[in-house]
């Protein structure tokens, strides 16, 4: 079995999770929806934190996993590109 982990370093590398900045995150509770790190569904019981991507993508994660994603994606090696300049803001 997979540790949330390493589900969320594979996820990094194959891209299913971004490695881009969040725009904005908001916390609260669990709304059952399947946490976008360990694939577990976050229980009301539990904090969620929601995190809002570039684009209109939203994540979903356990507290512990949110954290997890911050520390890996900036961890993975050198395969960020830089983000091409922005003109249309
Ligand atoms: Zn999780």
């Amino acid at each position: 079995m997979d540790t949330p982990s390493e589900r969320i370093t594979d996820k990094l590398w194959l891209g299913t999770l971004p490695s881009d900045d969040p725009l904005k995150t908001w916390g609260g509770s669990g709304s059952r929806f399947k946490c976008d790190g360990c694939d577990v569904p976050i229980l009301p019981s539990e904090s969620e934190i929601e995190v809002d991507m570039l684009g209109g993508r939203t994540l979903r994660f356990h507290v512990a996993c949110d954290g997890l994603w911050r520390v890996l994606k900036e961890a993975l090696p050198d395969r960020k590109h830089a983000p091409p300049p922005s003109s249309s803001l």
